[in-house]
């Protein structure tokens, strides 16, 4: 048994389902039509792809225009889940969700979605909306400025430092916070675009959407229809990245905020820098006001203390 990969035009897509009428066999889920010759079974999707496997698979392969797509060589389980998007979303009007601050000790975690129209993809983008992560501050909050101006529908929520240490001291895991803040500013967004229903909606991927829908069970919710993961969304995706920006320069505001009100600098990430600001604030206030601040179940607050001793 061998395989191959083409690529297609939507021309011969269309000229291989009629070719293929007499052989079509049941059409697996995500694929626009299946069939079995005696070389190979032909099974094609929506973006063009065409997989052709069995004894002779190449000779099946070549009587039609198309490009060789190479196999990757390890596929993460994550890519290949049900609720993997076709790339045709991406350029559809949908909602896109993503969080800021998970990953820092100190300040809160901050997730948006936004509703983006397809019409808008490219002004957004030569606004300069791409991934969060590789822009600066200064860029970020002045490019969430530029996202505010064009009244881009959006959804915000703050999960401050006290609500969040207590949830952890709950026995939630940062996982269910995050399943449950993106849950709620999704569906706040469907209510503030009602009756406008968005093409999908497109979660940047943090865990199994599994693992997420089991989360929403316990608190009695359920994924919206239409709902997508895919890891680095924002990369894929401008709804995705806009929702980036929005939850990164309120992160940065937050952040700016925590500064003024500790009397320096709180810096961002969970590094040495981190422990040794942690320590300051507790030799200036006390552990106890670490709460206020601060993610305190990060080992940062161990590392904080153990500068005191
Ligand atoms: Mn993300």
């Amino acid at each position: 048994m061998g395989q191959t990969v083409r690529l297609v035009s939507k021309e011969t897509l269309d000229k291989m389902k009629v070719a293929y009428q007499p052989m079509l066999k049941a059409t697996p889920a995500n694929a626009v039509f299946s069939a079995k010759t005696s070389n190979a079974t032909i099974t094609a999707y929506k973006s063009g792809k065409v997989l052709f496997q069995g004894k002779n698979p190449e000779a099946e392969a070549m009587k039609w225009d198309g490009t060789v797509v190479e196999k990757k060589q390890k596929q993460t389980t994550q890519q290949t889940h049900l609720y993997h998007p076709e790339s045709s979303l991406y350029t559809q009007s949908i909602i896109g969700s993503d969080e800021a601050g998970t990953g820092d000790y100190f300040g809160p975690v901050t997730v948006a979605a936004a509703y983006v129209k397809n019409d808008q993809i490219e002004l957004l983008k030569e606004l300069g909306v791409r991934d969060s992560k590789n822009l600066t501050d200064a860029t970020i909050k002045e490019i969430a400025k530029q996202i505010m101006l064009l009244e881009i529908p959006y959804s915000l929520m703050i999960l401050h430092n006290p609500k969040y240490n207590q949830l952890q001291k709950n026995g939630w895991t940062q996982g269910k916070m995050k399943t449950m803040l993106h849950d709620a500013v999704i569906n706040r967004l469907l209510e503030k675009i009602a009756p406008i229903t968005p093409d999908g909606i497109l979660i940047d991927q943090f865990s199994l959407p599994n693992v997420y829908i089991n989360h929403l069970k316990t608190e009695k919710r359920t994924l919206p229809e239409s709902t997508y993961f895919v890891t680095k969304a924002e990369s894929h995706s401008i709804a995705v990245a806009t929702a980036s920006i929005i939850a990164r320069a309120s992160f940065v505001k937050e952040m700016d905020r925590l500064s003024e009100r500790v009397g320096f600098t709180v810096p961002k990430g969970a590094s040495a820098k981190v422990d040794q600001v942690a320590s300051s604030i507790i030799r200036k206030y006390s552990e106890a006001y670490l709460d206020n601040v601060a993610k305190v179940h990060f080992a940062n607050t161990n590392k904080a203390k153990a500068y005191l001793q």
